[in-house]
């Protein structure tokens, strides 16, 4: 027979981990997927290092710390956590639930559907280099996927933003030698991870963009140049992470009849988008005074999901949360 969760949601950033875990503690069964081979959404892969100071009980955090604290706090209860799960297509069946299919053909069956989709699929803007791609996997990346393999090598980053001033923070701890460069002098990241590179051996070349990527089987060097006076330097790197940037896509989302607003879905006070039975939160989500924040999401989920409680429990809203306040069992950490 097939299984039908009461809520699935799509996204597991930091909104959608938080969503299934409060799904589960109001006595719902929950599911959560994410297009990425990972959690934590933009806080994995855009500022993994940078400090968080606005989220209530944490005086300051990094965006790993928190996604961390995240997993563990849904994973205390059985709640699949699906990653490498592109959502593609979301159809309701005959019997009113929603099958939604993922680039790979799995799917999972829900009568309710978050979309915590934060911008949507976060895909790395791509360097303009002809032969960029040829070297992807070989020594140059755009997203980390596991750092071990920076270890011990010389690194080279791109970019000047919080993706970039982080990375090469946390390179300089593991590798020997470290460079970032940054096509110009004003750097848009976080000020104190500027300072805090600023201290270390990393050497930081401003002005400079990349010209190209050398090597054959692996990246061995990088041929850079100043573009206010034009000289060229060669560089010789094992490590190539270019971080500048990411385009969101809303992707399958716009194929379902979602009021759009500024590209995000529009929802009403409950978060319920114009589609029945799909409520949108977090950063996806547009309703009057919304602010992009992780805390502001929070309170999202739980508009959300006391909506969503009360209709498949068949209470008054009140009622619902009255009753989950008092008898939630909550395992040891
Ligand atoms: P996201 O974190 O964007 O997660 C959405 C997830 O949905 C992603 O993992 C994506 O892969 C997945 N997804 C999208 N489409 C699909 C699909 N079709 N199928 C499956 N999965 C899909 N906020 C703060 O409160 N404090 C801060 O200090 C702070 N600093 C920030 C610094 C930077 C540099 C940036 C960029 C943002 C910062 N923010 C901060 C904002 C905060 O990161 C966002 O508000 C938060 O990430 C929103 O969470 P979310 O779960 O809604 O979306």
């Amino acid at each position: 027979m097939k299984k039908i969760y009461d809520v699935v949601t799509v996204g597991a950033g930091p909104i959608g981990l938080f969503a299934s875990f409060c799904a589960v503690d109001k006595k719902l069964s929950a599911a959560v997927v994410d297009a990425l081979p990972y959690v934590g959404g933009q806080l994995t892969a855009l500022y993994p290092q940078k400090f968080i100071f606005d989220v209530a009980g944490y005086p300051k955090v990094t965006a790993a710390d928190l996604v961390d604290q995240l997993f563990r706090q849904v994973t205390q209860h059985e709640v699949p956590v699906l990653v490498n799960f592109k959502v593609v297509e979301m159809v309701r069946e005959p019997d009113g639930e929603y099958k939604l299919t993922a680039e790979d053909g799995r799917y999972v069956h829900a009568r309710y559907v978050l979309i915590a989709a934060g911008a949507g699929m976060i895909s790395p803007r791509k360097l303009e280099l002809e032969d960029a791609d040829q070297f992807v996997g070989k020594g140059f990346e755009y997203v980390v996927k596991n750092v071990e393999d920076y270890r011990d090598k010389r690194v080279l980053v791109i970019g000047g933003g919080d993706t970039a001033l982080d990375w090469a923070n946390f390179f300089t701890a593991m590798s020997p030698e470290v460079t970032l460069i940054h096509r110009s002098t004003k750097f848009v990241g976080f000020e104190g991870s500027l300072k805090r590179l600023q201290k270390t051996p990393c050497r930081i070349l401003t002005d400079t963009k990349i010209l190209a990527i050398k090597g054959d089987a692996q990246v061995t060097g990088a041929t850079v140049t100043n573009i206010k006076d034009s000289t060229v330097t060669e560089l010789a790197v094992d490590r190539i992470l270019g971080c500048i940037g990411f385009t969101p896509k809303l992707g399958f989302l716009k194929e379902h009849g979602f009021e759009i607003a500024d590209g995000s879905i529009r929802a009403d006070k409950f978060m319920r988008t114009s589609v029945d039975n799909i409520y949108a939160i977090g950063d996806i989500s547009n309703h009057p005074g919304r602010i992009k924040l992780i805390s502001t999401g929070f309170g999202n989920v739980q508009i959300a999901l006391n909506h969503i409680a009360s209709l498949v429990h068949e209470t008054s809203e009140d009622e619902t949360l009255a009753s989950f306040e008092s008898k939630v069992d909550r395992p040891e950490l």
